[in-house]
């Protein structure tokens, strides 16, 4: 397991705040009310965001972000390739930046930043996404396929950072997410939208000493409203066991640019009752396919979508690797970034997340998130590194809920 206190492995939690319904498809058709279902946890069946395509969004996006800073100075992959200095890639990267510093243009290639990586003067679109060049050996950094396409180019913060397989080599990456799990999920009931948890997720914040909720009753703050209706479910109030005062440190932990959670809308379920609340509560929408010959409505062909609702609050981690915990490993992957360069890459780029979305249906208002770090990123964060992150926790409360 990492751990987050040996210098090696830096453990971060992040929290992510949906502001569209979330498809991530199974792929597969299951026989029940839906036609489209979206990945579940196989043991809780609670829906979730899998790491895997977690990792494969950030990753496309890390690359835009990167190609939006450098796209002034970088070269071509061909202008590396064809340095007479230097038989190695390296040397040639080098013997490049060395060139392009010293020739007097203001457009500098200034390894202090992050994405001036020295291994991003190959990086291009074509290193997210699956690598259209597998089988090439890592040094043919201008291989394409019969169409011209490249692939993942094996050098660049990317690359290294989240992997990629050659003929010659393959890297698993140093950056490793876990699946998004949901955390607080919206409920409509009659005093409003609240959002239900369970005493164990709680404690994975870091809330510890709740109560179980007993007799399929529900935990409030104010332990008053006697009953309550979470969707088709009509529960009772626990009036003798209230919300634990310690759940307002929740009100800053939660703060989502203008959305903040406020812990007398929160409820605490059984365990056992979350993952049908859940499940009966996401949100479903039917669509008609579309006849691309008539353009008309297909005859049957009406389907149903099921997604992760508007407002769910999902958490999980990612852990970065230091290069020094791979010494004297392959030497083709010399240099590997720092740490702190490829915490970076994830803190500038999820802004991404916010217009462009994860998942299926992205461009039919599916998708959108808001990510943000737990507090320990946002405290170890490098400020040598140019950045500016505007959604670090307050530790003010200020106005309340908005
Ligand atoms: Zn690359």
């Amino acid at each position: 397991m990492a751990n987050k206190e040996n210098g090696i492995v830096k453990e971060y939690k992040i929290y992510a705040l949906t502001t569209d319904p979330v498809y991530i498809g199974t792929g597969g058709y299951t026989i029940g009310r839906v036609d489209n279902t979206i990945v579940r946890d196989p043991i809780t069946k609670v829906p979730k965001i899998p790491g895997s395509s977690l990792a494969g969004v950030w990753r496309y996006y890390t690359v835009l972000e990167i190609l939006s800073k450098i796209k002034d100075v970088k070269p071509k992959r061909e202008d590396i390739k064809n340095q007479h200095n230097g038989t190695t890639i390296n040397e040639k990267i080098k013997n490049w930046i060395n060139k392009q510093n010293q020739s007097g243009q203001n457009n500098k290639w200034d390894t202090s930043k992050w994405y001036f990586f020295e291994g991003n003067t190959l990086i291009d679109l074509t290193c997210a996404g699956q690598d259209n060049v597998p089988q090439e050996e890592l040094a043919n950094i201008t291989a394409t396929t019969n169409e011209g396409k490249t692939g993942h180019c094996g050098h660049c913060l990317v690359c290294k950072g989240f992997g990629f397989s050659k003929k010659d080599i393959s890297w698993q990456g140093m950056i490793f997410f876990s699946d998004l799990n949901i955390l607080f999920f919206p409920v409509f009931t009659m005093y409003g939208t609240k959002w239900i948890t369970t005493k164990r997720k709680l404690e994975e914040l870091g809330l510890n000493g709740l109560t179980e909720p007993t007799d399929n009753k529900v935990l409030t703050k104010n332990g008053n409203e006697g009953h309550i209706n979470l969707g088709w479910l009509y529960l009772e109030v626990d009036s003798t066991n209230k919300l634990d005062t310690k759940m307002e440190s929740l009100k800053t932990q939660f703060k989502f640019d203008n959305f903040q959670l406020d812990d007398t809308n929160i409820i605490v379920v059984p365990e056992g009752l979350f993952s049908q609340i859940v499940n009966s509560n996401l949100e479903v929408r039917t669509s008609v396919s579309i006849d691309p010959i008539t353009g008309a409505a297909k005859e049957g062909a009406l389907f149903t979508s099921e997604a992760i609702p508007r407002g769910t609050i999902l958490y999980g981690n990612v852990r970065i690797f230091d290069k020094s915990g791979f010494n004297g490993i392959d030497s083709k992957l010399d240099p590997l970034p720092e740490a702190s360069k490829l915490e970076c890459a994830l803190k500038e780029s999820k802004h991404f997340f916010e217009t462009l979305g994860i998942g299926g249906m992205t461009t039919r208002g599916f998708g959108r998130l808001k990510v943000i770090f737990g507090k320990d990123l946002e405290e170890k964060s490098n400020p040598t590194v140019e950045s500016n992150f505007q959604d670090t926790q307050q530790t003010t409360s200020q106005g309340g809920k908005q």
